[in-house]
């Protein structure tokens, strides 16, 4: 049975990152209130939150004292415990389900979820010692690229071995990995997938991403890409999320072969990254959508209101603890800056990001590529 969780109810958000953050601002908004879950204080969602509960998800009695605080719970962040998960949706509703994360947040599950239901990815092994390395590294060929299995993202626990190399596997970064063979894309797409129990699904526009070391650079939306390419992406995002009955939002992100062939990289059970232009430039953000889904009420429009970029803010930008000057953000009337409350400016940390609205995308990306550059210099 559907579960119906109107405005004042309140909502218990597991993990208080950016993600958090927003869909925190998106639930207040609407008159919900927000508690979150978090281990470290004054967090990004904590900030925004009615209450924030600072401990670790092995403390049950404060994740106790959380869930008897809230009506409905969901989460903005892949790698807690899914036990932890598990053990609240008996005296909460948790969504998306405990099996949801479980897949998602390991490479390995995930993987063999896209296998196993003949979604279109790169050949992979999964690998826990050297002879399985080097025997997958003669099946798939080099370069490849060795992924831990577990805890991974933005590049993290990731080791491009490339042709000719011989990788020490005592050097993996863990000890159960994924070894993926590299794909050598024309561009990366993603597709963010919103849910309800009741199965009807919300698609928001495809978003073309450019990364940097690994780590999300800018996106461009409308993505520029064919029509029909755009509708496969879309489709197989909604698929995905069938497959998994996702309540909440379900993020694909997508290589794009030069023949036009899509392979699916990621799933991301949250909000994501390549999603953050929908809170400037959609009717309905996916953090609101995920808030509907979560809730039961229905779904707002996706729709794009004008072309957007949205370029990420790193703590590359920070020097000597200090933020930059956002004055070539500030000055563009058409430049949004979001920042996330985070003190510390470190190398490739997620700081902020900012989102050029314009009439064509060749404007939005051109200006939002040279505000970046002022920003930098
Ligand atoms: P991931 O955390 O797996 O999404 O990896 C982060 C980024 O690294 C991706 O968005 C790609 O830009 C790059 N990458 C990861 N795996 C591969 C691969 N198998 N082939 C080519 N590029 C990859």
């Amino acid at each position: 049975m559907e579960m119906v969780f109107p405005p004042g109810s309140t909502i218990g958000l597991l993990g208080g990152g950016q993600l958090g953050r927003m869909f925190a601002i998106a639930a207040r908004r609407m008159g919900y209130r927000v508690h979150t879950f978090e281990p470290s204080p004054d967090s990004p969602a904590g900030q925004i939150s009615d209450r924030e509960f600072n401990g670790s998800y092995a403390d049950w009695d404060l994740l106790e004292a959380f869930v008897r605080s809230v009506d409905v719970v969901t989460f903005e962040f892949e790698n807690i415990p899914a036990q932890v998960v598990d053990r609240i949706s008996r005296s909460k509703p948790v969504h998306p389900r405990s099996e949801v994360l479980h897949i998602c947040q390991n490479r390995e599950r995930e993987k063999n979820f896209l296998r196993d239901h003949r979604y279109p990815h790169a050949p992979f092994a999964v690998i826990s010692n050297q002879e399985e390395l080097d025997a997958a590294l003669d099946s798939i060929g080099a370069p490849a690229v060795l992924k831990s299995a577990d805890f991974g993202y933005d590049g993290k626990g990731q080791q491009k071995i490339k042709q000719g190399d011989r990788f020490d596997y005592s050097r993996a970064p863990a000890n159960r990995s994924v070894l993926e063979k590299w794909v050598s894309f024309d561009r990366e797409l993603s597709v963010i997938c919103a849910r309800d129990a009741k199965g009807n699904v919300c698609l928001f526009p495809v978003s073309e991403n450019v990364h940097s070391r690994q780590i999300l650079d800018y996106s461009i939306v409308p993505a520029r890409i064919d029509p029909a390419v755009q509708r496969l992406a879309q489709s197989m995002a909604k698929n995905i999320a069938d497959d998994l009955d996702v309540v909440g939002l379900i993020a694909v992100e997508f290589f794009l072969t030069r023949g036009n062939e899509l392979i699916v990289n990621e799933l991301a059970p949250r909000p994501h990254n390549s999603g953050h232009y929908t809170f400037d430039a959609c009717v309905t953000s996916q953090f609101e959508q995920q808030l509907r889904a979560v809730c039961g009420l229905p779904f707002g429009s996706p729709a794009l209101l004008r072309p957007v970029v949205m370029v990420n803010l790193l703590g590359d930008l920070w020097h000597a603890g200090r933020q930059p000057d956002w004055g070539p953000v500030l000055n563009h009337p058409y430049a949004k800056l979001h920042l996330y409350g985070k003190l510390e400016g470190r190398p490739g940390r997620k700081m902020g990001h900012f989102c050029v609205l314009r009439e064509t995308i060749e404007q939005a990306l051109a200006e939002a590529l040279q505000i970046k550059e002022e920003l930098i210099t």
